[in-house]
């Protein structure tokens, strides 16, 4: 591609970046892709590099080895470094630092004071955001999500190729987090703006962005649009860092996995499709789940052992005779069923992915009986908060 058509649709592009701390490696060969007008997420644990990528894109650390590229123009690698304000990103981080003996909209407008036209920008903005009202307010007056808001625009007045945005809402409460999120996901999906947002919430990745990295210790495990994390994940460490997972026991031949509840067709790229011993990702929405009929405990009934509420499901966890447990999603006919119930489960005719697994005994019973057949329905995603 030729220098100004990648300015058009490449936002950032970081390659093989690695930065160290001293001994200790905070990013590991990151490679990354952002298309213009949309949004990433790095997702991932506490201290797995999150921050120092944003900081590396912002021209705040310099890598030791690969390249950054802002809208195509190269502005870091170990020989070459472009200063964070000559690097047209913008910066909206956890601390949200306005200026608190500045109005709203003195704080809005500080990036582009000199401008001819900064008082229309700085209007246009605060409309934006939804505080037209507020411009002659301080800060102090404000809630957190108002104060998030103007913290956005101000970073948005400048006219930034990239955003980047810092664990921007883990300062407020839930209600306001998932408020906030949802406006500031149609605020930057209406001004077109190319961001990468941090976040260790995979709720808000899932929810929020275009695309999601997950990261563990400095590495980019995989990176995807947010269904096919979820749908496809790339390892049973993404697998169960993203959404509830089961991962079954499963002989795989031909792309087809045998599990103790029936059989599942297998999804994803042929290169990481497994044969033999295998571990099967089934998410609890892959079960149907019934009361179990009276009478004495039958061998293939599950008993419920927990149960988890979250408004709008409710999980059970239940316990197999010999010991396994799944998480599956309770319907609506058996909701009420609670601890010491016993219930049949079934697997509905799925597809997912499965991951091998070297060294592991080959299952008791590759092939119960009553497998479901179909294999047409593609996999339903319920976890999305
Ligand atoms: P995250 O944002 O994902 O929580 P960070 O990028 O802040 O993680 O940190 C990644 C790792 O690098 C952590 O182990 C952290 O302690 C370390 N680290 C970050 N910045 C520095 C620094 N300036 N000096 C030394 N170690 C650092
Ligand atoms: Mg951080």
């Amino acid at each position: 591609m030729t220098g100004p058509d990648r300015e058009r649709t490449i936002a950032v592009r970081l390659d093989e970046v690695t930065k160290r701390f001293g001994e200790l490696t905070a990013l590991d060969s990151v490679t990354l892709q952002l298309e213009a007008g949309t949004m990433l997420a790095l997702l991932g644990p506490s201290g797995c590099g999150k921050t120092t990528a944003l900081r590396l894109i912002a021209g705040f650390e310099r890598p030791d080895a690969g390249v950054v590229e802002v809208s195509g123009r190269r502005v870091a690698s170990p020989t070459a470094m472009v200063p964070p304000e000559r690097r047209r990103v913008g910066l909206v981080f956890q601390d949200l630092a306005l200026f608190p003996h500045l109005s709203v909209r003195d704080n809005v407008a500080y990036g582009i004071r000199r401008d001819p036209d900064h008082a229309v920008r700085t209007g246009e903005l605060l409309e934006l955001v939804g505080l037209s009202g507020d411009g002659g307010r301080m800060p102090h007056e404000l809630s957190g999500g108002m104060q998030q808001r103007v913290a956005l625009a101000r970073a948005l007045a400048p006219r930034p190729a990239l955003l980047l945005l810092d664990e921007p809402f883990s300062s407020l409460d839930q209600a306001m987090r998932t408020q906030l999120r949802a406006e500031v996901r149609q605020i930057l999906r209406d001004a077109r703006q190319s961001a990468v947002f941090v976040t260790h919430d995979q709720g808000e990745a899932l929810t929020v962005a275009d695309t999601v990295a997950v990261m563990t210790r400095g590495k980019v495990l995989q990176t995807a649009p947010p269904e096919l994390i979820y749908a496809e994940p790339a390892s049973p460490y993404v697998a169960t860092f993203v959404g509830v997972a089961n991962l079954v026991k499963a002989e795989v031949r031909d792309g087809v996995a045998s599990t103790r509840l029936g059989r599942v067709t297998l999804i994803g790229p042929g290169d990481r499709r497994p044969e033999g011993h295998a571990l099967c990702l089934l998410r609890p929405e892959h079960f149907g789940i019934e009361e179990a009929p009276d009478g004495p405990a039958s061998s293939d009934s599950w008993e419920v052992i927990d149960r988890r509420f979250s408004g709008s499901e409710i999980l059970l966890e239940v316990r197999a005779s010999d010991g396994e447990r799944l998480w599956v999603e309770a319907g609506s006919r058996v909701r009420h069923l609670g601890l010491g119930h016993r219930v049949a489960v079934s697997l509905r005719p799925v597809e997912t992915v499965a991951f091998g697994r070297r060294g592991v005994q080959p299952m008791a019973d590759a092939s119960p009986s009553g497998a479901p057949k179909g294999t047409s329905a593609s996999t339903t995603m319920t976890r999305r908060p």
